[in-house]
Parts: C-alpha cells; structure tokens; sequence
C-alpha cells in the first residue's frame, strides 16, 4: 500500500467496532458528523462479542459507577426506541446467591448498602428465590434480589446499532486494521490502516484491550488486559430469569468486595487453591439467553495478554464449575466455551477523552452498560458539549496517574 492511498475522508475515524466504537460512531453521527468505522476483523470480533449481555447495577459501587451503569441502563431504553426491540433487552432482575450463614451475613450489610443506593434490593430465603430462578443451585440457602439487574444480547445489538449506523450514513470498513495514527505535526490527521489513509479531522480510539497497543505511538493507556473465560450450554430453561451471581468468586462487584465488613474468607473459590497457577481468579455467575442457553462464567486470568484463547486450566475450572452447579444438565451440551479480552483501568472506571490529540473510549470492564453511556460522554466532548461524566473519566484523572498498567 502506498502512502498516498485515501480509503475515506470523513470528520471522525472511529478505531473499533465493538460496543464503544459503534455507539459511538451512532451518538457522532446524530451530532451531525461525518463518521467511518474501521474494524480489524469485523464487529463484535473482541469482548462485545463474547459476553453473555448482563447489566448488572447491584455490584456497582456507589456514585460515579452506578450513576454509569444507570445511564448505560437507559441508553438501551432508548435504542430499542431507535433501532426497534431486536436485541432482547429485558429487565428481569438478578440474583446474588449465598451458600453459607457467614455470606449470607455480609450479603445483608450489602442490602442496606444497595438500598441507601437507590436501588430497589431484597433478602430472599431459598425457596422464594427458587420461585424466581428456574437455574437458582441447590447449593443456594438464600439470596439478594435486586429488581434493577437487567440483560441484553449483546451480539443482536451489534449487529442492529451497526445497520442503524449504516442507514445514518455511517461507513463501516472490516478488515481494515489501523497501523498507526497519521500527524501533521501534533495533530491527528486520520489513521493509516492495512486498506490505505482514512484521513480525519479527529480520530477517535475504542479499541477494547487494544489500546495498550498505543504505545508504540508514544501513548500510555493505563489498561491492564485480562482473559475472561466463558462456557454456553444448549438450552436447558425457558421462560424468564433473572441474572444469577453466586459467591464463589466475586471478581466485578466492587459494592460488595468494598463493604466494610465484606470478608475475602467467606467468598473465596474453593477451586482456587487446587489449580496450578495458570488461572487467576473467577467470577460466579449464570444466566440464560432468551432461547434458554445457560451461560457459565468466568475464569479469570491471562493479566497483560493479548491472547483471547482460553487456556486448558482455565477450560477445566469452567467444567468444573458448572458439572458442580448443574448436575442435573450433565447431559446437555456445551455448544461453546470461550475467552475474550477484557480491560481494567486502576480505578475499574473506563477512559474517555482526549490524550495527545486524539480521543479515547477505553477501558470497559462491565462495558455491556458503561460502553454506550460513555459513547454518549465522548461524543459530547468532539461536540464541545458539556457532559456530567466527563471530568471524572477523563484521561488524566487522579487516579491514573503514575500508573504503569
Ligand atoms: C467472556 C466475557 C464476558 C463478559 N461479560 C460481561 C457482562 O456480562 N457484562 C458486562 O458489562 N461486561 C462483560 N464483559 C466485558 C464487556 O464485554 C466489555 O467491557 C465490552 O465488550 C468492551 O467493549 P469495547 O467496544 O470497548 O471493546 P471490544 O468489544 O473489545 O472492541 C474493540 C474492537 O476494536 C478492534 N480493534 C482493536 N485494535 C484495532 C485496530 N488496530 N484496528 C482496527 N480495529 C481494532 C477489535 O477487533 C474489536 O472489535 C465480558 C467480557 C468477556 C470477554
């Protein structure tokens, strides 16, 4: 390719076509910019792809994380009013389980927290919550409802907010990896990719894990990666179900692992111990697709990679658990078992704002809610507009400071 060659002239270049860069490109265009999606592989390749769609607002710790996780909440509202109800977002609840009295303890010093939060949260005994949750474990001897939880598919969104972007005259390009951003001097000018220049007056990066590859322009983002492991049934149930959470494993929930009186003992995964280092940690939880599939997650582990593929310990501590949870479904079948790349900022908030001329929106932990609120944020910000979660995720914030990944 010669230097010379221009794929696309435009206002925007968006980097990535997950779900920050085509919410993004989506709230660009509605502001009246001209915008091009260029995608390495084609949308919903990285972690937008891969997940099982929960957005989960009980496990968001006060203020700044939950008012995200809301407004993320409400943005799905607002596309099923623009892009129809394609994407079966549904708002059934969630479920945190407990399987001993001293979880179930710390689990109700979270309740009074949650509702101090707003949040509409009740302490169930077991059979009210299995009144709730056809897939609820025998395991449970209670749980913690929380009637705000709600869920997604996430990959029928993709594919709906891509098409509604193309109709507002977005132009996606796939397979179109970008090399490197182009300057005039400081300035961003476009990106370079493997298909020619896509020349720009702003360039905006969402490139998920991704963005740790900035440093070979000289850019710092402080991302750590992390392989999320994800197992999928065949449907087992259906009907509606809430979100499950069990405490074996309590990786994403900042509320309760920040709690005063929350204890690392109680919630501990028994599988832990027993690997061989190879996987970190794991994040408890289950829940069910609209068609029924049962979704098992999540083996946490791979911390600095760029590898999705997960790993044989990991694949054995997915079986594992869910052999354990789910005996009664041994006969179904797994018709997938995964990773994906996830990110983590120092602060779990994600990056959004402008860094050495160009403008990120990166760092989506429980992006399935944060993702399309901060696509709002950032295209507030090209705009000029003032947003109310701007300071607090902008790039050099406080909290990222000195921070080395
Ligand atoms: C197994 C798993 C389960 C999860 N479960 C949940 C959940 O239930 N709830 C929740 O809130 N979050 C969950 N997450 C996290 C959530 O999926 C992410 O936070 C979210 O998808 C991030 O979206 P993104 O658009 O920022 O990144 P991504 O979806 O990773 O998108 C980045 C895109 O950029 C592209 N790209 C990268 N580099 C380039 C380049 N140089 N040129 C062109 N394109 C490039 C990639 O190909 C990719 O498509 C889960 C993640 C995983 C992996």
């Amino acid at each position: 390719m010669s230097s010379d060659s221009v794929l696309a002239n435009t206002d925007i270049v968006v980097v990535g076509a997950g779900l920050s860069g085509l919410c993004t490109a989506w709230e660009l265009r509605q502001r009246g910019f001209g915008v091009v999606v260029v995608e390495q592989r084609f949308p919903a390749y990285g972690a937008s792809g891969r997940n099982p769609g929960a957005l989960w607002l009980q496990t968001r710790r006060s203020g700044l994380e939950l008012g995200l996780a809301r407004h993320g909440k409400r943005k799905y509202e607002e596309y099923v009013s623009i892009v129809g109800d394609v994407f079966d977002y549904r708002c059934e609840g969630g479920l945190f389980f407990f399987e001993t009295e001293e979880q179930g303890a710390v689990l109700q010093s979270y309740v009074q927290d949650r509702r101090a939060a707003g949040l509409e949260i009740e302490m169930l005994d077991h059979a009210a919550a299995a009144k709730k949750s056809r897939v609820l474990p025998r395991s449970a001897i209670g749980a913690v409802f929380c009637a705000d939880d709600a869920q997604v598919d996430s990959l029928q969104f993709i594919s709906a907010i891509e098409a509604a972007c193309i109709r507002a005259g977005v132009r996606v390009f796939r397979n179109t990896a970008v090399l490197t951003t182009l300057r005039d001097r400081d300035q961003a000018i476009g990106v370079r990719t493997v298909r020619g220049d896509v020349l720009a007056s702003g360039v905006v990066w969402a490139t998920g894990a991704w963005a740790k590859t900035l440093i070979s322009e000289g850019i710092h983002v402080p991302v750590q990666t992390v392989r999320i492991g994800q197992l999928m049934m065949q449907p087992v149930e259906t009907g509606t179900t809430p979100l499950l959470h069990g405490p074996q494993g309590v990786h994403g929930s900042g509320a309760l692992v920040e709690l005063a009186d929350f204890d690392p003992e109680a919630f501990a995964t028994p599988l832990s111990g027993e690997g061989d280092g190879a996987y970190e940690s794991y994040n408890d939880t289950a829940m069910l697709n609209r068609a029924g599939a049962l979704y098992v997650g999540h083996s946490i582990d791979g911390r600095g990679s760029l590898n999705p593929h997960i790993s044989l310990a990991s694949t054995n501590v997915m079986a594992a658990l869910a052999a354990e949870r789910y005996p009664s479904y041994s006969d179904h079948g797994v018709t997938g078992l995964w990773a994906g790349l996830g990110s983590e900022t120092p602060d779990q908030l994600p990056i959004v704002g402008r860094i050495d001329s160009i403008y990120l929106n990166v760092g989506h932990d429980w992006g399935v809610s944060s993702a399309p609120a901060c696509a709002e944020v950032l295209a507030a910000i090209v705009a000029g507009e003032t947003n109310e979660f701007g300071a607090a995720l902008a790039p050099d914030r406080a909290a990222l400071q000195g921070a080395t990944d």
